[in-house]
């Protein structure tokens, strides 16, 4: 019999869980006669009444696993937990939200399991209900990240996803600290069938997502997934060293034929100031990299366990 683990990282979801939980069971049993499951919540150091309500479940359902965080670590490292600590032969990253609509949940397992594709992800066909100027930010990114990376990442891609154990081994072996999963997930390969669907809006509560806090997502994608920006200063450099050299030869010329070089205090100040900006900027890249570079030599955990009812995986095994 298949087991399949579903992992659903929730930070401050007391409000969506309960929906959640509902439609999630009445789909594990009208879609799936015989595969057990495993669900796998991961509070990400909620401060409401999140914790209880996990715990609440796990006593009336045996299905229901959680591990709860010391404090708030971030999705990525509550869903690298929930794929760490899953046991499934194949596994599933679901919001606790309701965005991510459990109705595919038995598509996703007919294509993994008989049509040979390792994992079968989602992606939203639109962004209705999402304010126009994020929307356009994500478009912009997306193209971005596709132009300048050599991994491919797919417009409107959910980090709702079943894999099989072998692709989720892989993305596990894969633990840098700085995670910018959709990456990640691209960057080990693997057949993956995409899923389309409309965006739903979450069922209660907000988004946790500020437009500042995506930007910086962004900007982690960026770095952890291209040297491209690296590039750019050297670029700059050498069109303006021409550019120099063209207005040097301008002012010896002007200087032996008309005599009067000695203009420009304006255009001079301007220069300067362009120059110094480039400078910091290029500088300001190269001082991103570093940083990143610099977090990932430390090796700090990913997460930090508080409160568990699961028997690590390790442990699993010995026994
Ligand atoms: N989430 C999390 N840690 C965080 C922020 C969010 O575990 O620091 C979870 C959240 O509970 C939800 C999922 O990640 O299950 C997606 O978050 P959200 O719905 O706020 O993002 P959006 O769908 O707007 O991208
Ligand atoms: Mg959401």
């Amino acid at each position: 019999m298949d087991k399949i683990s579903v992992v659903v990282p929730c930070y401050r979801e007391e409000d969506a869980l309960p929906h959640f939980w509902n439609a999630l069971k009445k789909v594990m049993t009208e879609e799936f006669k015989d595969v057990e499951f495993e669900v796998l919540f991961v509070d990400d150091g909620s401060s409401d009444g999140t914790l209880g309500i996990l715990k609440k479940l796990a006593e009336e359902d045996s299905r229901v696993r959680y591990i709860s965080f010391s404090r708030n670590f971030g999705k990525e490292s509550a869903m690298y937990a929930g794929l760490e600590n899953s046991t499934g032969d194949y596994v599933v990253v679901m919001d606790a939200d309701m965005q991510d609509p459990p109705e595919l949940l038995s598509e996703m397992y007919r294509t993994v399991k008989h049509d040979g594709y390792d994992c079968a992800a989602t992606r939203r066909v639109n962004r209705i209900g999402e304010p126009k100027i994020r929307s356009f930010c994500a478009r912009l990114f997306y193209k971005l990240m596709r132009k300048i990376t050599k991994i491919d990442i797919v417009d409107g891609a959910r980090d709702y996803r079943l894999m099989s154990r072998q692709m989720v081994d892989a993305i596990i072996s894969v633990g840098e600290y700085n995670r910018f999963s959709k990456g990640i997930f691209s960057w080990v390969g693997f057949n993956t069938k995409w899923l389309e669907y409309e965006n739903v809006k979450r069922v209660d509560g907000e988004t946790k997502w500020s437009f500042w806090k995506l930007l910086l997502y962004s900007f982690e994608g960026i770095v952890a997934f291209s040297t491209v920006p690296l590039a750019i200063s050297s670029i700059i450099g050498i069109i303006l060293c021409l550019v120099s050299f063209a207005a040097i030869v301008f002012v010896v010329i002007r200087q032996l034929v008309w005599h009067n070089s000695a203009y420009g205090w304006a255009s001079m100040v301007s220069i300067i100031l362009m120059l110094s900006g480039i400078q910091l900027f290029s500088i300001g890249i190269l001082g991103q990299y570093l940083a990143k570079t610099y977090l990932e030599v430390k090796r700090r955990p990913l997460y930090i366990i508080k409160d568990s009812n699961i028997i690590r995986r390790e442990h699993n095994e010995e026994n």
